[in-house]
């Protein structure tokens, strides 16, 4: 998303745009984006700055870190951004910030719930559908 600082007008302007998770680099190993990122930005200037209020949304599908279950997520957020003109270079370009603000967002380490139990480490059924066959942890207390 780009914004042409010399072509706000003074009542501001309001962008949209779709992003494709592959251009912004957003899939991880246990966070993927089935859809397209869409933004909403509000931008208005004022002498020597321009503020952006922008809003996102996207369905974002993640794996839980212990079991690796697939939970989806409607992921929106309002973001507030501010950037100082510059009259060498008028254009703002968005993406690398948006890019960021959503990765903030990532959770370091999702669960499907608080008391996940995991995957079997020998046979990798999923605890959480009443343990595995293969005995190795029938014995160990969880
Ligand atoms: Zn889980
Ligand atoms: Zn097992």
């Amino acid at each position: 998303m780009k914004i042409d600082t010399r072509q706000i007008p003074e009542e501001g302007v309001i962008l949209t745009e779709e992003f494709s998770p592959k251009g912004l680099d957003l899939d991880t190993d246990i966070i993927r984006f089935p859809g397209p990122i869409k933004a909403k930005a509000i931008i208005h200037k004022s002498y020597d700055a321009v503020n952006v209020i922008l809003f996102l949304s996207a369905l974002m599908n993640i794996n839980c870190a212990r079991c690796l279950k697939e939970e989806k997520i409607d992921y929106s957020r309002k973001i507030e951004l501010n950037y100082a003109m510059d009259k060498a270079d008028p254009m703002i370009e968005l993406d690398s910030d948006i890019r960021e603000e959503i990765i903030l967002d990532y959770p370091m380490n999702p669960l499907c719930k608080v008391d996940c139990k995991g995957l079997c480490p020998k046979c990798g059924a999923n605890l959480n559908e009443g343990g595995c066959h293969c005995g190795a942890t029938q014995e160990k207390a969880f």
